[in-house]
């Protein structure tokens, strides 16, 4: 069997993989997505919704070892390894600390921006076009602080973003509560985001866009792939079971699980789930208005059309270890600190592994060893508005256009 000639395959229907096939068909291309599960089953399903064109400061800061320890022995602290997962998470770890030195965080900042920068632009263009233009609010992004002296710790992040033209306003705490009423009294000041945005359900967005482009003539099929198979230069099947798919263009936007897949054609990359859970009160008294991070605690409040969804944590235990509830319950405590007139706290819990390398940019663009090879993967803590972006710039690879950003940063070689 052959594939249909000039036809994408793309493995993973996360919002990466569908924001791709979505630009994709609009260009005219065949395509045929595969994905073991249904379309925003993976780390799609439950992020915050930040959809964020400031968004340029790495996970790994200089001076962030320090508050490393800290971190690790707070039992309500942002990021947890577990002990038996930490040999396998030691090189990648290795790899994020040096990311961190000043050279390397400006360099990451200019990457992460470039790619963000015109993420909300994206998807009016591709909510539009599937019809969910209410997923999207735009009513910008709110940092809270406990002190000014906390906030001004944080200064080196602010500069980054301000040299990148980052619009941002520092709020006392009357002008936070006018904002922003639900917060609780002890954020004295925050920094206001205006051009940040928002969706109100990330996983109404995954399945809005498939079926749009399901309607326009895309392909979308269930299968575990099990191998990529090359011969020479190309990789000519995917073995699916007891099944080979041949393909033309394969582009590979399979989040956290991309490490495992193009390790069977031999290709190493640092990839490592990044795991993080979510805690949705379904109907909370009171409903900010505003996508909030409480910066201390490192989450995020965010309303929703499902209800107030409180998500962070960062724990390191590899892609097969059951969730932990106790790291749900801890942002469920938190939340209650931060939105003190919370009221009913009924509640849906999740956990989603953020596909994360170790410089916080994702990979993207052609391989440099299968010329019929795209990747699409690693967009770590900021996917859902990476992917807006990233699915356009592998669209423009495909047809033969210049990509709209230099795409050197996000080369899977660089590692
Ligand atoms: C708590 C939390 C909060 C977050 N908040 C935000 C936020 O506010 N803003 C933001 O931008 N990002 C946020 N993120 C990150 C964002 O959710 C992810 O970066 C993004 O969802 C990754 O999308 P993806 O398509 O690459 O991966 P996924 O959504 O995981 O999709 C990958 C797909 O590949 C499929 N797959 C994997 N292996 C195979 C295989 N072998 N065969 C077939 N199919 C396969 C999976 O089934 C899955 O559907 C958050 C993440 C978490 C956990």
């Amino acid at each position: 069997m052959r594939p249909e000639p000039g036809s994408v395959t793309i493995v993973g229907a996360g919002i990466v993989g569908i924001a791709t096939a979505s630009w994709l068909i609009r260009r005219g291309v065949p395509v045929t997505v595969i994905d073991r599960d249904e379309p925003g089953s993976g780390c799609s399903f439950g992020n915050a919704g930040g959809i964020c064109p400031g968004s340029c400061v790495p996970l790994a800061m200089p001076g962030m070892l320090k508050k490393v320890p800290g971190w690790l022995l707070d039992p309500e602290g942002p990021l947890f390894v577990r002990l038996a997962y930490l040999p396998r998470a030691l090189p990648w770890l290795l790899r994020f600390v040096r990311a961190g030195d000043m050279a390397a965080v400006e360099r990451i900042a200019d990457a992460l921006r470039a790619l963000h920068a015109p993420t909300v632009e994206r998807y009016r263009e591709l909510t539009a076009w599937a019809g969910c233009a209410d997923l999207l609010v735009e009513r910008g992004q709110l940092f809270l602080y406990e002190s000014d002296a906390e906030r001004e710790g944080d200064a080196f992040g602010w500069s980054l973003r301000q040299r990148r033209g980052v619009a941002l306003e520092v709020l006392d705490g009357d002008e936070l509560r006018q904002l922003e009423p639900a917060v609780a009294p002890f954020f004295t000041t925050a920094v206001y985001l205006p051009e940040q945005a928002q969706c109100l359900n990330p996983h109404r967005l995954v399945q809005a866009l498939a079926a749009r482009f399901v309607a326009d003539g895309g392909r979308i099929e269930r299968g575990r792939i099990d191998a990529l198979v090359g011969g020479g230069r190309r990789v000519t099947h995917l073995r699916c079971g007891a099944n080979d798919i041949p393909v033309e263009t394969l582009v590979i936007a399979a989040g956290a699980w991309s490490g495992r897949l193009l390790k069977t054609a031999g290709i190493a990359v640092p990839l490592e789930a990044e795991r993080g859970y979510h805690v949705t009160v379904a109907e909370p008294e009171v409903m900010p208005r505003i996508q909030s991070t409480w910066c201390r605690r490192k989450f995020v409040a965010t309303p929703q059309e499902t209800g107030l969804r409180f998500a962070g944590t960062d724990e390191f235990a590899g892609l097969d270890a059951p969730p932990d509830e106790r790291r749900a319950m801890v942002l469920l405590r938190h939340g209650k600190r931060m939105i003190p007139d919370l009221g009913d706290t009924r509640h849906t819990t999740w956990m989603g592994h953020r596909p994360g390398t170790p410089d916080s940019l994702p990979v993207i663009g052609r391989d440099p060893r299968f010329s019929n090879l795209l990747h699409a993967f690693g967009h770590g803590h900021t996917g859902l508005m990476g992917a807006s972006v990233t699915g356009h710039l592998i669209a423009q690879i495909v047809v033969g256009e210049a990509p709209s950003i230099d795409l050197a940063p996000y080369r899977i070689d660089r590692f």
